[in-house]
């Protein structure tokens, strides 16, 4: 019974005893954002000593090209007076700190610019709050993005949010797609099983054995955002690892100590994620009215927004310089333990929007 080795898990047990197998998009939200057991409801997971690091925290070089970018967006759009810049899932709050602090290079948009983050851990927000306490600064928090503000631009930045986001899976069986669900195995511990019933509504066939795997709730908050930016101006960039074309796969993983686990054991104490769809979450954005400029891989990203230029001068004064270079190896690099390729970025803008720094406009005849 070493699946039942959470107080997450017997709860898990309980709902489908009681109610039938879970959803995989319900047991992840569960397993991520249960309010009392809930992966990052109750901890800081990030770090050396956490369970896993991620591109602000390996450098402050990170936010703060994405803070300059931003600034460079905002003259683009006519340096408007009042702007919301805002962050999805901001972890520690090391991101905007980063970037608000090199966006100080363009006074005006300091001043004016106001930030929000949507985030649901409570130990995660007073972090955030700690950080931007630290600059002098205060924040707003949403619990989701329909509270942003309606009644100015929007400059959004989102890094390793999506992953987080809660995906369902469907399987090929027999001519039909079943979707996958956690159920209990004979020994009452969790396991993925096939719903009876086809799913409908999914409009293509595949091999027997296909896993077609999606995130609902990121294309639906992908939409709305470019609703939202194509009706109140602004842009967004969001950066997270994944694939740049549809395919059919389980990309569902989990991640204790900088280790993979099972997905199923522990929900609670591990971090589950999966891989990101920016196929998807480009139709998602155009579908709301933005317009969506081509993906790049975060090592052309940060190479065109001058990390290796913003790297020598923080070397000049740094007591370790060669930990500046690895860091840089790590964000931008384009081997396989590096994050340069397996990383994306994606940036929507309003339409008529010339691209975000870095980023190229979209082919016209393409779409
Ligand atoms: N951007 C940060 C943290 C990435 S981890 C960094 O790069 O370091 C994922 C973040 O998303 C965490 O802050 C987590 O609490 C938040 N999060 C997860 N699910 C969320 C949801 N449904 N709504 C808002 N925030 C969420």
């Amino acid at each position: 019974m070493n699946a039942m080795t959470t107080p997450l898990a017997q709860e898990m047990a309980a709902i489908i005893a009681a109610e039938g197998p879970l959803s995989l998009d319900r047991f992840m939200a569960l397993a991520l954002g249960h309010p009392r057991h809930g992966y990052y409801m109750t901890r800081d997971p990030f770090g050396a000593g956490g369970d896993f690091i991620t591109a602000p925290e390996i450098s402050q070089i990170f936010g703060e090209l994405l803070g300059l970018a931003l600034a460079i967006t905002w003259q683009n759009m006519g340096a408007p007076e009042g702007v919301a810049v805002a962050e999805l899932g901001p972890g520690r709050g090391t991101l905007m700190s980063d970037a608000l602090r090199a966006a100080r290079a363009i006074p005006a948009f300091a001043e004016t610019l106001e930030p929000h983050f949507v985030e649901t851990s409570p130990v995660l927000m007073r972090a955030q709050a700690a950080r931007l306490a630290q600059d002098g600064r205060d924040a707003n928090w949403h619990a989701t993005i329909d509270s942003l503000p309606e009644d100015r631009p929007l400059l959004i930045l989102a890094n390793e949010f999506f992953d987080a986001l809660p995906v369902r899976q469907f399987q090929r069986a027999g001519n039909h797609w079943h979707e996958r669900l956690v159920g209990l195995d004979p020994a009452g511990g969790l396991a993925v099983g096939l719903a009876q019933e086809p799913a409908a509504n999914i409009p293509f066939a595949a091999p027997e054995g296909a896993i077609f795997e999606t995130s609902p709730l990121s294309l639906d908050i992908m939409r709305r955002l470019g609703e939202r930016i194509a009706r109140q101006g602004g842009a967004m960039i969001a950066i997270d690892y994944g694939h740049a074309k549809s395919g059919f796969g389980d990309t569902l993983q989990a991640v204790k100590a900088h280790r993979f686990v099972p997905v199923l054991t522990d929900p609670g104490e591990v971090d589950i994620t999966a891989h990101v769809d920016f196929a998807m979450l480009a139709i998602a954005a155009k579908r709301g009215g933005a317009l969506v400029h081509p993906l790049l891989t975060q090592a052309s990203l940060l190479e065109r927004l001058g990390i290796h230029h913003r790297a020598e001068i923080l070397k000049r004064k740094a007591e370790n310089p060669a930990e500046i270079d690895r860091a840089v190896a790590r964000l931008a690099g384009t081997d396989d333990a590096a994050m340069g390729l397996l990383f994306k970025a994606i940036a929507i803008t309003a339409p008529g929007m010339a691209p975000p720094p870095g980023f190229e406009q979209p082919d016209p005849r393409l779409s």
